[in-house]
């Protein structure tokens, strides 16, 4: 349901989760973080209010700079800690807004390749389609893409990758999504409210557009996957 992402160069969980926090407003039943720290990525997922989660980062803190954050609001699976996002397949995590409608012959597909999916969500195949590609060989930018063009329905995604501390992947097709721009630092969120605090300075993806983002800013490529330009605008939120 909420989307954020950052490349920063302070601790990214509580700015996730402050991230998060402001885009309460749009209603949620779970929620999680992943970060990359020394290489390494994680994640914490908790059912419920923000809170539980922030108590479960106090016992099992999640150190590291580049992470991605979610609020759910479950339409694939019940609302539990194996279908809260971010979902995870060996070296990918994804963060999904919206509905995968093809999800069923993906998981099929996927289940032949012996890439049995563990959860209830349409989200998973998602993170099986992209580690598929990267066991292929592929670069985490490749991965994605192939991954994107079997996805068929509306969504905002945001991929992290295990080993890449400066790699964000974000796609929009059919609900929206704002890059932030920092000073040597770069933030993705839902909309630029979930940013206000960070930045002011946003790109709105447009529809079919994927970002392949690191500190040093975002590449932008169309539908047709052409490197194309999104204007930045300086927008007024009101922190
Ligand atoms: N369809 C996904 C799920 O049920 C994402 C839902 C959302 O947008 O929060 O997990």
């Amino acid at each position: 349901c909420g989307i954020v992402g950052v490349l920063g160069n302070h601790e990214a969980a509580p700015l996730l989760v402050e991230a998060l926090k402001r885009l309460e407003y749009r209603g949620y039943d779970s929620a999680g973080i992943a970060t990359v720290n020394q290489g390494k990525l994680e994640r914490r997922r908790a059912v419920g209010k923000l809170v539980n989660l922030s108590d479960k980062l106090v016992h099992e803190p999640l150190p590291g700079k580049s992470g991605i954050g979610h609020t759910r609001w479950a339409t694939h699976g019940a609302p539990n800690v194996s279908n809260a996002h971010p979902h995870r397949a060996g070296p990918v995590a994804v963060v999904h807004n919206g509905i995968i409608e093809n999800y069923r012959e993906l998981r099929a597909e996927l289940t032949e390749q012996g890439l049995t999916p563990q959860t209830e969500t349409d989200t998973e195949t998602i993170v099986l389609l992209t580690r598929s590609f990267l066991d292929q060989g592929c670069t985490p930018h490749q991965a994605a893409a192939k991954s994107l063009e079997k996805l068929e329905g509306a969504f905002a995604l945001c991929f992290l990758f295990d080993g890449e501390e400066d790699l964000l992947i974000a796609a929009r097709k059919g609900s929206p999504l704002a890059i932030g721009h920092g000073d040597g630092e770069m933030f993705v969120g839902s909309d630029a409210i979930a940013l206000a605090p960070l930045t002011n300075k946003i790109t709105y993806l447009e529809e079919g557009d994927r970002a392949v983002i690191t500190r040093a800013g975002a590449q932008i490529y169309d539908a047709q996957g052409n490197q194309t330009n999104r204007e930045m605008r300086v927008v007024r939120v009101d922190a």
